[in-house]
This record gives C-alpha cells, structure tokens and sequence, in this order.
C-alpha cells in the first residue's frame, strides 16, 4: 500500500492547467487527506484573469477542434482511456488520499470514470444527422454540431467520474472545455487533464482552473464565449449558477441534489434488499447524490429488515483509504459530521430507535460509525439529503402510503424498490417522480444508463446514448432541389 500512495503522490502536480501551461500563483489553497487532516499539496488560488485566459483559450481552440473529423477525436479518447487504465493504479490512490474512499473503491471510480471515456469515443463516430423531405418540396438535412466551448464545474465526491462524465461527451462532441474541479480534490482533475494532452487533446481545447469557485465561476458564466455550463453540486449553487447563465442564454446541464426514497415491499427478497442497501447507501460513506436517504419498509417486515440491516452495518471496516479491507471512509470536512449528527438528533429526536453506530468512530477526525435508525419521522430526510452514513428506516402501510411519501420531496433524482411483483415494480418505477429508479438494485450509475433528475433535482442526461444531446447543437441546412 505504500507503493501505491507513492504512486498516486507521483501523479500530484501542484499547478492548474491553461492551454496545457501550468499555471502557479502566491497564493494558493491546501488540500488535505480527510482521513487525518495532514495537508497533502496545495493548488494556486487563480482569479479572473486566469479564467479569462482559459475561456479565449477554448474559443480559440474551438473551430480547429470542432471541425475535426470525429474519427480523430475518437482515436484520442481511446488513447486517452488506455492511458488511464494503465495508471489506475495511481490515479486510485490519488484520489484516495484527496477524498477519502478506499482505496479499492478510488479504483473502482477509475473504471467507471474510464467507462465513460470509451463509451463517448464510439459515440462521437455516431454523430449522425437526418434527410427528411420537406412539404415545401425541399430536402433537409441535419448536422449536429458542437454547441462552443463548455464551462464544466465537478464536485469532490467522484473527482474523476464527474469530469469524465462530462468530458467524453464534449469531446466527443467537437466542445472545448474550461474545467473548474471541486477545491478539496483538484489533484484528480489536474492528472487526467495530463493524460488527455498526451493523448492528443489540443492544449486549448482542455483548462482546469483551481481557485475560488465564486470568483471562477462568476467569470466562467457571464462570459459570452461559454456556450455551455455542465455543473454537478448543490441545488442551491445550481440554481445561483442558472441566474448567472441566464443573460447570456448558455445551454445547461444541471446534476444537482437528491434525498432518494428507497421502499422495501413486503414481498421483497429482505437479504437481497439489504444487500443493496448497503451497497447504494455506503458508497463513497454514504456521500453521494444517489445513496438512499430515506428507507421505507413495509410494517410486516421493518424489524426483520431493520435487524439483518443493523446486524450487517456494524459490522462493516471503516478506516483510512490504504487499510486492506475498508469499505467505509472519512467525511470530506467536519461540516458533513455535523451535518449527520444534527440529522441523527433530529430523527431520534422524533421517536426514532438507533439500532446501530449513533456516533462518531473511535478513529476520531472526520469518521463517523455506519448508523441504522428505526422509526421516527421522515419529513426531515425528503427536504435534506444527510450525505453521510446514516440509514433512517421509517415503516408503511400501504403502497399509496409510501408513493405519497417518496414523492412529497423537492428533489427527484434516484429512487429505489425493492419487490417480486412485477406489476408493484412497473407502478412504482413509472409512477415515482425521481430521473432514475433501481429495481432490486441499489446501483443505478453506469456509463451506458441516463443518469439525471427532474425537479430540483436538477435537469440534462449524463452518459447513454443521451449524453452527447446535451453537447450538440442540431443545425438544418433546406435545399431547394430542382
Ligand atoms: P458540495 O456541497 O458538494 O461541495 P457545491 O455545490 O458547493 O457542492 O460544490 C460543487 C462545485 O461547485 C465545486 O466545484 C464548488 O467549488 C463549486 N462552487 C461552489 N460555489 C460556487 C459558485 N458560487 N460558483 C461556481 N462554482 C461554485
């Protein structure tokens, strides 16, 4: 394990990127480990200027790139994906030290990131337009072209399946692209933009700019050369970064927040329910968008589901990134531990039983015990997602019951059933208001699935065969034939 934190340390570069040049400044911003608060780099703290600079650079870049011939393109995303599957090795560790997940899981996030790169290289040689015959007695045609260069704002919680997710398209596409990366894990950004230069990514058509997100990210969207903003964080950042796009009329994608219903049927497989559970609600410590923020388990079966459930959380590893084993790590900064333990308060606080976990871990810093509650009231977990390691478990009664509940919630992004009857499952799939629903699963992300929200949960598909719309502009051309 050490040679792999060696490995991953290798790949740290302390510089943003402009056009491939790295950029350095006085000041800068630490970026810590989370799992014991030692500062592991740091980055500059660049400003308007800088930003200015990346935009002219992706406008610049944008006509050769976006007439390219999309073969090409796609050559350079494969080279780009097999150069990160050979350093998935340090790339995981990389990511491990600056957020946290296991190592194993950084790993993982590597794949799924890369899964995203190859899936978009085929889909930019499928670029394909329409002839359709006109009632006027003309003939037309449609192109679908690059929508100009893109603004790509990422969080901390996936570092580089969130930039991939949005790159692979947008190369795909022919878009260039400023990238501002999440403060508290830029190095993952930095080393797959490395990457991407070697593999054949002109230098202006890829920027990531570190430093202070409002500054950064007022330039990037009042600009009139940004064409598109593709933002991945909160709703609230979300709806300040539509505002900002709105006098310009940017195209946008917006992956905001969630508080995912997850509902246990009475006739589910409870061992495989649990199973799933555990495996949608752990992910990156229970810091996703997608973990299931509120579980609803029919009254018949809640204690029995709520047992093996506790009786399988206590006993999952929590620990440092690089600890063989681990499957739970640190939260990303002490404001997430305050944030589950007001929540833990608050349910218990209104009945609820803690049945396992309740505190923070032994370990101490930013770890916090995987913790099951049964009970209480829910109203708190449909407006607020605890991005944290807690699984509230609220019993129902009845499947209109349990609809009214998981739809009563601004936000609408994953969901999940779990149930045998295909008919129960098909109702609720096409009848709960959530962009995604896992049926029996409690892992919905992949490259080839439409992942995305309705509500304020934001909107745009990312990945499938979707993913690209959100890049291309369709442009007519009406020939008048004779
Ligand atoms: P989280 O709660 O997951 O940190 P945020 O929405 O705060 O979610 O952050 C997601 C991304 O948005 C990060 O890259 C962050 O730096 C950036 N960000 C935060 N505030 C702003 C802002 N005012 N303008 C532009 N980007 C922002």
């Amino acid at each position: 394990m050490a040679d792999a934190r060696a490995a991953g340390l290798n790949l740290l570069r302390q510089h943003a990127l402009i056009a491939g040049e790295a950029v350095t400044a006085d000041k800068t911003i630490a970026v810590d480990d989370p799992a014991t608060g030692e500062i592991i780099g740091h980055v500059p703290n660049l400003g308007a200027a800088e930003t200015e600079r990346a935009i002219q650079a992706a406008h610049d870049a944008f006509g050769g790139w976006s007439r390219s011939d999309p073969h090409g393109r796609a050559r350079i995303l494969r080279d780009w994906a097999r150069l990160i599957d050979d350093n998935t090795e340090a790339l995981g560790a990389l990511m491990a030290l600056e957020n946290g997940k296991p190592f194993e899981e950084a790993k993982g996030e590597v794949a799924y990131a890369n899964g995203f790169i190859k899936w978009f290289a085929g889909q930019a040689e499928r670029l394909i337009g329409e002839t359709q015959d006109s009632p006027l007695g003309h003939v037309i045609l449609t192109f679908r072209q690059a929508v100009g260069p893109c603004a790509l704002i990422t969080p901390w919680n996936f570092p580089a399946a969130m930039l991939t997710r949005k790159l692979g398209p947008a190369f795909a596409a022919g878009c260039t692209a400023v990238v501002k990366p999440a403060s508290q894990t830029p190095f993952t950004a930095l080393a797959l933009a490395e990457l991407a230069y070697q593999a054949g990514v002109p230098k202006g058509a890829l920027s990531v700019v570190t430093g202070d997100a409002a500054t950064i990210g007022g330039v990037l969207t009042a600009s009139p050369l940004i064409r598109k903003l593709s933002f991945t964080g909160s709703t609230p950042v979300g709806r300040l970064l539509a505002e900002q796009c709105a006098p310009t009329l940017k195209r946008l994608s917006m992956e905001l927040g969630g508080a995912a219903p997850l509902i246990v049927f009475e006739d589910a497989d409870i061992d495989q329910a649990v199973a799933e559970t555990i495996k949608g609600k752990f992910r990156n410590s229970g810091q996703t968008c997608v973990c299931p923020n509120r579980v609803y388990v029919h009254a018949s079966v809640a204690d029995a589901y709520a047992e093996r459930l506790a009786a399988q959380v206590a006993r999952i590893p929590v620990g440092p990134a690089f600890d063989p084993g681990v499957k739970v790590g640190p939260l990303i900064e002490d404001k997430a531990l305050d944030k589950v333990e007001d929540h833990l308060r608050r349910v218990t606080g209104s009945g609820a039983r803690v049945l396992t976990g309740g505190e923070r871990h032994a370990l101490g810093g930013r770890f916090f015990q995987p913790t099951v509650t049964l009970g209480g009231d829910d109203t708190l977990f449909r407006a607020e997602e605890t991005f944290g390691p807690l699984i509230p478990v609220f019993p129902f009664e009845t499947e209109a019951e349990v609809m009214m509940k998981a739809n009563d919630s601004d936000f609408g992004l994953a969901s999940y059933v779990f149930t045998r009857d295909l008919d129960r499952a098909m109702r609720v799939a096409r009848g709960i208001e959530a962009g995604m629903c896992g049926v029996n699963t409690g892992l919905i992300s992949t490259a080839v699935a439409p992942f995305g929200g309705v509500k304020q949960s934001g909107y745009g598909r990312e990945g499938s065969i979707h993913g690209i719309d959100e890049y291309v502009e369709i442009k007519q051309a009406t020939l008048a034939l004779r």
